[in-house]
């Protein structure tokens, strides 16, 4: 099994949808991301948590083969804590409430035996974190970073160091307009490629995703869904679909690349048919092999000839 380094925050989300809500649910895009590679690779988890976070939720990860080493509790202190609401249109959310708690002080030492991890998502973080993690990797072969509209306006000069240093940035619309300044989609990708990374992956929500390099844009729907509940974690679970696979295979070509993003759609697709992790916990092998072939079902089409 190849070993997938995963750094971001391990939280305690509250979230209202149009179809219930929830308070104080485990989340953070690095147990939702962790959850999602390990169907195919064995998760190094890196994040820090509170007293308050539940322990079932690490022995869950545990049991799904994940190296805990990296993961820091704070007994006295709390965790990370988010709040949203959706609305009708999923594809819009608004941030109530983030508290940092022990986030704030996040500065994670790799263990010893994490540092030769080859494949590696840095979640959203603080860029300042994520290049500290970046210098401890001495044998990386393919890093994905993921980011966020604050970090782009923020922290703009750290970002773009990441940017420079990484295989591959994942972005939605909103933050790739922002990134590159120009409401082209095509062009912002172009753009970002520009600062450093060999391939984009711009995250629209329910319409799909494209995955851009500088000679290539592949781009697929999201997998079809009658019932959607929460669609909080979703990028995360793409991502961590995303390079457990990558890891999994242990290669990063191009055709790889593209299956990773079919494998990282059904990850997100299976994460927000409901709340929190439950939706991702549902999903096995067998299903997201299933639903993997049924995408790939829904986009072949034969050449148009006149
Ligand atoms: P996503 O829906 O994929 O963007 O990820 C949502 C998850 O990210 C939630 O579980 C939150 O706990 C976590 N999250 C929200 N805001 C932040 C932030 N500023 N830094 C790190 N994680 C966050």
């Amino acid at each position: 099994m190849h070993e997938v380094l995963i750094v971001g925050s391990m939280a305690l989300d509250s979230v209202k949808t149009p179809f219930g809500e929830v308070d104080r649910v485990v989340g953070g895009a690095a147990v939702y991301a962790a959850t999602a590679a390990s169907l195919m690779a064995t998760p190094r988890v890196v994040g820090i948590v509170g007293g308050d976070f539940p322990q079932e939720a690490l022995d869950f990860l545990v049991a799904r083969g994940a190296d805990l080493a990296g993961v820091k509790r704070v007994p006295e202190g709390k965790s990370f804590y988010w709040s949203g609401v959706y609305d009708y249109d999923l594809n819009d959310r608004e941030t109530l409430d983030t508290q940092l708690n022990v986030f704030a002080d996040f500065h994670p030492t790799l263990p010893e035996s994490f540092r030769q991890s080859r494949y590696c998502f840095l979640a959203n973080i603080q860029p300042q974190v994520q290049l500290s993690v970046l210098e401890q990797l001495e044998d990386a072969r393919f890093v994905m970073c993921d980011t966020m509209n604050y970090w782009i306006d923020n922290e703009r000069e750290a970002l773009l160091e990441v940017l420079s240093r990484v295989d591959l940035a994942l972005l939605n619309d909103t933050e790739i307009r922002q990134l590159a300044d120009t409401p082209n989609l095509a062009d912002a990708a172009r753009r970002v490629l520009d600062l450093g990374p060999d391939y984009i992956v711009v995250k629209k929500g329910e319409y799909g995703a494209a995955l851009v390099s500088r000679d290539e844009h592949f781009g697929i729907p999201s997998y079809p869904l009658a019932h959607v509940v929460d669609p909080t974690g979703a990028g995360d679970s793409f991502a961590g679909g995303m390079i457990g696979f990558l890891a999994h295979q242990d290669n990063c070509q191009s055709r790889d690349l593209r299956r990773a993003v079919v494998v990282g759609t059904i990850a997100a697709s299976a994460s927000i048919e409901d709340f929190g992790l439950d939706g991702l916990k549902q999903l096995h092998t067998s299903e997201l092999l299933v639903r993997c072939d049924g995408l790939r079902e829904m986009v072949q089409f034969e050449p148009i000839r006149l």
